[in-house]
């Protein structure tokens, strides 16, 4: 079982992940918890460069970045615990490249998604959670926090709009593969309506 979880910055992908996991684990089910960029030892120094790399880097040059984080995370990392039957859990998948690489960036969005397609050899996720919030309130509750990403310093409110609406766009299009849940509800609700779907797929 191959779950995502999406969401714009400060949404509680984490939380959420971690409340699943926990979850899944009581109901005896091995879990691989990971994410995108960075679920690799090469991911990781993509990660670094993607996310802490000073200076410009082009928005087709950052795509393929992610595209290689993608490649090698699911050839080397998640088709093989897919295969031994574990749950993969996995934070950001190529919904954050369409949203972000292509609405935020102003890329083409199917580009982008076969671009991602490729990378994953087509792998499509179970379940994909997205967890909506107004990019401001999403902002204000990472105030501080997101320092830590170099390169991010320059994203504004209108690119975090757009990635907002780009997510709610692929989840019109997709609606049995997507989960809408605003992420301005409780945790606990969240996280109530998350096993809900989860346990149907079970
Ligand atoms: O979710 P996490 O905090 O690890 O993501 C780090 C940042 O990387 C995100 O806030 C987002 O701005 C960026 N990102 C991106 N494109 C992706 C995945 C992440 O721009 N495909």
């Amino acid at each position: 079982l191959f779950i995502t979880l999406e969401g714009g910055d400060g949404s509680g992908k984490s939380t959420q992940s971690a409340l699943l996991a926990q979850w899944l684990e009581g109901r005896g089910r091995t879990i691989v918890p990971t994410r995108e960029p960075g679920g690799t030892d090469l991911g990781t120094e993509l990660r670094e460069i993607i996310l802490h790399r000073r200076g410009y880097i082009a928005p087709r040059a950052e795509a393929l970045l992610y595209a290689a984080d993608r490649a090698h995370h699911i050839a080397t990392k998640v088709r093989p615990a897919l295969e031994r039957g574990d749950v993969v859990l996995q934070d950001r998948y190529l919904d954050s490249s369409v949203a972000y690489q292509g609405a935020g960036r102003v890329l083409d969005g199917t580009e982008i998604r076969d671009l991602s397609l490729w990378a994953a050899e087509g792998l499509l996720p179970d379940l994909t959670i997205l967890l909506d919030l107004d990019e401001s309130i999403g902002r204000t509750r990472l105030d501080g926090a997101r320092t830590k990403y170099d390169r991010l310093e320059d994203e504004k409110q209108d690119f975090h709009a757009r990635v907002r609406a780009a997510y709610l766009e692929l989840a019109a299009a997709e609606p049995e593969r997507f989960l809408v849940l605003s992420a301005a509800d409780s945790i606990d609700t969240i996280a109530e309506r998350i096993r809900d779907r989860v346990s149907e797929l079970l």
